[in-house]
């Protein structure tokens, strides 16, 4: 492969908006984050984060979109169907029928790949991170929402017309009523999200806290903290379970903010998941943290989606 080849990995949240520029070996070049708009035409965004990356282009490399060099684009949003190049409906950004693939593609001049996000972050794990040596693993995505990518057989799978691989929504038994983000009740996301976590701790403990100190707290052992953590980790595991007796996967990979909670986390995951999870698969599912930044994460999958569709 020629290693002089480049491509944009970008990152379309609900509050920022992430640009890298990688060579070909994943290393990461240039990196700039800008604000999303919310519930503004996604037309004039394309064209500014175009504008924006030919800046890095430019003033960094003498170069312009356009140049051969540049491969192409893998972009993450919320709601994008790599089939159809559309996001058709996403309610953290106000976007519906957005042609968003065509509009990549017209405006940076190169080819373009659209994923959602946690898809994408599995496939920068997959060739950059913790999932390198894996043929089967699931990333479970914990910020914002609760995404979820699945590599099977050494590929992303997500379902027909890509409506699946939503492991954030898959329903867990609780005795509590909480409503998903998505209009659903008791989902996954109900209780991992930040939102969630955080609306548990209050529950526990009357107070406010962040994760961090959630964190922190947890490491001096902290009675209370552990609480919430056996609470937070019983209700993962309850969704891990499910997925685990469905895909059989060597490993999930966990990554996003909450993800820093670090391997004391995972050990109390792999703990339960393994007093929980069907006999057959007792002992034989790992609990890994995603390598590439938790933040950066999908940014590395949209360089290396692009790279695997352009150049295989
Ligand atoms: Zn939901």
């Amino acid at each position: 492969m020629n290693n002089d080849q480049l491509a944009f990995g970008i990152d379309i949240g609900g509050t920022n908006t992430k640009i890298g520029l990688f060579d070909y070996s994943g290393k990461i070049l240039h990196f700039r984050t800008l604000p999303t708009p919310s519930h503004s035409d996604p037309v004039p965004f394309i064209k500014q984060l175009a504008q924006e990356s030919e800046h890095i282009l430019s003033s960094e490399l003498g170069m312009k979109l356009g140049d051969r060099r540049i491969i192409g684009v893998g972009a993450g949003a919320p709601m994008a169907n790599y089939f159809t190049g559309n996001v058709d409906h996403a309610p953290n950004l106000g976007w519906r029928n957005v042609p968003l693939k065509k509009l990549f593609e017209e405006n940076f001049r190169s080819r373009a790949v659209i994923e959602n996000d946690a898809n994408l972050a599995a496939v920068g794990e997959k060739r950059w991170g913790a999932g390198k040596n894996l043929s089967d693993f699931i990333l479970i995505t914990l910020g914002t929402g609760v995404g979820a990518g699945l590599i099977l057989d050494g590929r992303l799978y997500r379902g027909h017309n890509a409506l699946g691989a939503e492991g954030g929504h898959v329903l867990i038994p609780h005795e509590k009523k909480r409503l998903c983000s998505c209009g659903g009740i008791n989902h996954l996301e109900s209780y991992l999200s930040a939102r969630g976590i955080k609306q548990t701790i209050f529950e526990l403990t009357g107070e406010e806290w962040t994760i961090e100190k959630l964190g922190s707290e947890f490491n001096n052992r902290d009675l209370r903290a552990s609480t919430i953590i056996n609470t937070i980790v019983d209700e993962l595991v309850s969704g891990l379970t499910s997925m685990a007796v469905l895909f059989g996967p060597q490993a999930f990979i966990i990554g996003g903010g909450v993800s820093k909670l670090g391997e004391s986390f995972n050990a109390v995951i792999k703990k339960r998941l393994d007093e929980m999870v069907h006999f057959s698969l007792r002992g034989k599912v790992q609990i890994i943290s995603a390598t590439l930044s938790a933040e950066k994460g999908a940014i590395y999958g949209g360089a290396a989606h692009i790279f695997d569709e352009v150049l295989r």
